[in-house]
């Protein structure tokens, strides 16, 4: 067992729902490890500006900010720290989750032992994950919402800002950190949100 060495391991997770949160913070703390707790995206990176955790367990699809932008910002903002999302999303092929994250459970779909197993991986593997420095070009990924603006956060200082929805295509655009003028890269993904009120149509009951 090395689960002495682990005893520590401060795990961040994000998930809007108020009892998946609790149970699978109930989960992650039944392994001896410390579990802080965020209900979106923005909230998790006001934890993060605090302190770092050694791990991150999020779901896709919250209010406010969702998974895949808050993911997004980690990857090029912090990409020595792993991440797991945890969703009830039907994730396709062609999503580039892969770039997001380092691996996906389906909401439901494993067991505690697995979730284990597979965070314990992942922190071992850590200390060479700075190097990959191909996640610094990853764009920050934002579904489209229905309002006349869409929020970018910038991956240096991690404020956000709006900028108008009329000007936004479907290609990766540039814009300038309106509090440190860092250039934020980021990529409104329609199909993502489509594909998702889609899924949201033929099953409206909550899990
Ligand atoms: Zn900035």
């Amino acid at each position: 067992m090395d689960s002495h060495r682990l005893f520590k391991c401060r795990v961040l997770l994000v998930e809007d729902d108020p009892l998946v949160l609790e149970t699978t913070a109930a989960v992650v703390r039944s392994f001896g490890f410390s579990v802080r707790t965020a209900e979106d995206g923005f909230v998790a990176l006001q934890i993060l500006r605090e302190v770092l955790p050694d791990i991150i367990l999020s779901d896709l699809r919250m209010p406010g900010m969702s998974g895949f932008e808050l993911l997004s910002i980690v990857r090029r903002r912090f990409p020595h720290i792993p991440t797991i999302a945890i969703s009830g999303e039907y994730i396709l092929a062609s999503m580039p989750l892969g770039l997001l994250v380092d691996h996906f459970f389906q909401k439901g779909g494993y067991t505690p032992e697995q979730l284990l197993a597979k965070i314990k991986e992942l922190i071992a593997d850590s200390p060479i994950r700075p190097h990959l420095g191909k996640h610094a070009k990853v764009p920050l990924w934002i579904p489209r919402s229905d309002t006349a603006y869409i929020v970018v956060t910038c991956a240096e200082c991690l404020r956000s800002s709006s900028i108008a929805n009329d000007t936004v295509t479907a290609e990766v655009q540039e814009t300038e950190c309106i509090a440190c003028g860092a250039l934020i890269r980021f990529l409104v993904d329609s199909s993502v949100l489509k594909l998702l009120e889609q899924k949201a149509k033929i099953l409206p009951a909550r899990k």
